[in-house]
């Protein structure tokens, strides 16, 4: 399971490196303006934020229906030269001052141009919709809206980095977003059912999947990933019958879609008791254990964490 995830790492990876070459060439016209993509282009995490926001405004317009990722990835490309083809421009992918225009209210501007609050639409909203889903708090979908979702996001977000809690992203709460997601220890878990992982950790569609699928059907054991004690049990928006433990250094593992529960709140748990059975309620279209880790709130990548 661990090959298969640094498997889909390393191709990931490979097309984040091919992406920076290819909308260099072509449409000289854009080019000439100096807005297309040059030779110094900025850090890869704030390229990947513009380039998610360049994908939410494709989903926007109805021509791509792939991962909100942040990469330049051959669908985003031909989603590109698919809009340019509709608008009679030269079909070349190449995002420039002829292109812009068509994404609407999304043309613009680059995160850092403005203070973001509640009601404004934009590229940067985009970016800061995804910035906020790669740290742990995701928005419900990317599109480019400070809508209540993306705004209670930013507040959770803001409470975690230790910054004041406005629900408006300013030049602090944009820094802040420019370091490294936070990440879970190494090796401090054990896998509450064994299984296969149906679904990673990650963007999914125009949203982000907080969390690992695990694919067992109904009725199978869920054990305690590390021993803590129980804060929640019951059913969770979109997450069915869940089960949450916090566990040592700040870290909480979410159980959810559960069949039945075996544990109260407030009950101590060794690792490897069962909190539940597997089973399909809440938001599933069939059975699996979707497992979820929390760092002081943050939803962090399992996987590296499991042993
Ligand atoms: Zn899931």
């Amino acid at each position: 399971m661990r090959r298969r995830a640094l498997l889909t790492l390393l191709a990931a990876a490979t097309v984040l490196a091919a992406s920076s070459t290819v909308p260099a060439a072509s449409n000289p016209a854009q080019t000439a303006s100096g807005t297309a993509p040059a030779a110094s282009s900025p850090a890869p995490r704030e390229r990947s934020a513009e380039i998610a926001a360049l994908q939410t405004a494709l989903w926007n317009r109805g021509v791509y229906r792939g991962d909100v990722n942040g990469l330049m990835t051959p669908g985003t490309l031909r989603a590109v030269m698919r809009l340019q083809s509709a608008a009679g421009l030269v079909p070349d992918g190449v995002v420039g001052p002829l292109t812009r225009p068509l994404f609407g209210r999304l043309r613009g501007p680059v995160l850092g141009a403005r203070l973001l609050r509640r009601g404004q639409v934009g590229a940067d909203v985009a970016e800061l919709q995804f910035l906020l889903s790669v740290h742990g708090f995701p928005c419900a979908h990317f599109d480019g809206r400070m809508g209540e979702h993306t705004v209670a996001a930013l507040r959770r977000f803001q409470r975690f980095a230790g910054l004041p809690v406005s629900g408006q992203a300013g030049s602090r709460t944009q820094s802040a977003l420019a370091d490294p997601p936070p990440q879970a220890p190494a090796g401090v878990l054990d896998w509450p059912v064994v299984a296969d992982v149906s679904s990673y950790f990650g963007p999914r569609g125009r949203g982000f999947h907080p969390g690992i699928d695990l694919a067992v059907g109904s009725g199978t054991p869920v054990k305690a990933a590390a021993e803590g004690e129980v804060v929640f049990t019951g059913p969770g928006a979109g997450y069915g019958l869940l089960v949450e433990v916090a566990h040592d250094g700040g870290l909480t593992s979410l159980y959810a879609h559960l069949s039945r529960i075996d544990v109260v709140v407030g009950e101590r748990i060794e690792t490897g008791g069962q909190v539940g059975l597997s089973g399909a309620t809440g938001k599933v279209t069939g059975p699996h254990l979707h497992f979820e880790l929390r760092l002081r709130g943050a939803a962090v990548d399992p996987l590296p964490a499991l042993r």
